[in-house]
């Protein structure tokens, strides 16, 4: 069976580990950026009424017509814009590989970053091009992403914003300096645009690349599986020829519809969050042996003294706290940790357990 299975399944493939997820029961779950907050009762309630009514002997919507009308009002999505929905923005990323997917495709990251557009990139057969991020302050190298666009003439270039794991925004300028030179289309990941102010979507239509890709994972929906893209119509209508017919299914439609027309409810949870990061910040500041670099996200990034990670990563886990053990991840995350923002009581438990 080895032999047909070496013989069928690419080289590049059988290298990689599947993508793994910690078993997390029975723990503080602050390894993933989720939403530590639930819907408050009386709307769970209201949720499940509605429920009800979900036809699940038929197929969903292929274009989901109700949510995207309540994700433009929501989101205040600029009318002149397509929308393009995905299940979860991994598959929207999925997408646009599949639609670039071509002998010679390049896809463009800087590095660290999200893991997913190189991953991608590997699964639909194309090159994959990270450039490093400044080590001092995860800023973007321009002049090497520059270079690196000319060497390798991209289709696709993505940039999040803040940037996973680093918490950070790149500088806007750099940022457009690349949308100008780069050859094909660059998708700003915005997310967690709930943890900032920061956005590109206001600019959309200046560059005729550009695209704002953004899910409602961290707003506190990630069990939905909701990402959506926006950009102009000529470009969504191309990208969504590669979409799976109703891919966003019956219970999502209905729930995030639900959720976005009680978006007030997340914001203040997403609100609370803010404040909670900046409390978290300022005591892991006052731990003289962690880094802590400053984050826009729910999640902030440290840096342990050297070869400390993993024993602390596992310390925090045997009391009960699931954190992000990103040593060996890249190069330049040597000796750190990423914590996800919880709720007072989940970060007062991380920083009594980092104390000791
Ligand atoms: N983009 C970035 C930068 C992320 O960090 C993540 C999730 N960690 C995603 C996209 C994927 O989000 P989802 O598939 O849940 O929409």
């Amino acid at each position: 069976m080895n032999v047909l299975i070496d013989k069928l399944i690419r080289p590049e493939i059988r290298a990689l580990n599947a993508y793994h997820v910690p078993e997390a029961s029975g723990l503080i779950k602050l390894d993933a950026m989720e939403n530590p907050y639930s819907l408050p009762e009386t709307l769970a309630a209201e949720w499940r009424e509605q429920l009800r009514s979900a036809e699940l002997n038929r197929y969903p919507d292929p274009t989901a017509r109700q949510l995207q009308h309540q994700l433009r009002e929501a989101m205040g999505i600029p009318h002149d814009m397509a929308l393009l929905l995905g299940n979860g923005s991994d598959e929207l990323i999925q997408m646009l590989a599949l639609a670039v997917s071509a002998p010679g495709r390049t896809i463009l990251s800087v590095e660290p970053s999200f893991v997913m557009y190189r991953m991608i990139g590997l699964f639909a057969g194309i090159n994959y091009v990270g450039v490093p991020l400044h080590a001092e302050d995860f800023s973007i190298d321009v002049l090497a992403v520059l270079e690196a666009i000319e060497r390798t003439q991209p289709a696709l270039i993505y940039l999040a914003y803040p940037n996973n794991p680093t918490g950070n925004l790149f500088n806007a300028e750099d940022m457009v300096r690349i949308i100008e030179a780069a050859p094909g289309l660059v998708i700003v990941d915005e997310a967690y645009s709930p943890f900032t102010d920061a956005s590109f979507l206001g600019l959309l239509g200046k560059w005729p690349n550009l695209l704002v890709m953004r899910t409602v994972s961290k707003m506190g929906l990630a069990g939905l599986r909701l990402g959506y893209l926006i950009g102009a119509p000529e470009w969504l209508n191309e990208i969504d020829k590669v979409r799976l017919p109703y891919n966003i299914n019956v219970l999502t439609q209905l729930s995030a519809t639900f959720a976005l027309q009680h978006k007030t409810v997340f914001d203040a949870q997403t609100q609370a969050i803010r404040l909670e990061r900046s409390h978290l910040f300022s005591a892991l500041s006052s731990l003289t042996a962690l880094q802590v670099y400053p984050s826009e996200a729910n999640f902030i990034l440290v840096r342990t003294p050297p070869e400390q990670a993993e024993r602390i990563f596992a310390e925090l886990k045997a009391r009960g706290i699931l954190i992000k053990n990103l040593h060996g991840a890249h190069p330049l995350l040597q000796d750190c940790l990423r914590l996800t923002v919880g709720s007072p009581k989940e970060n007062a438990a991380l920083l009594a357990a980092l104390n000791v």
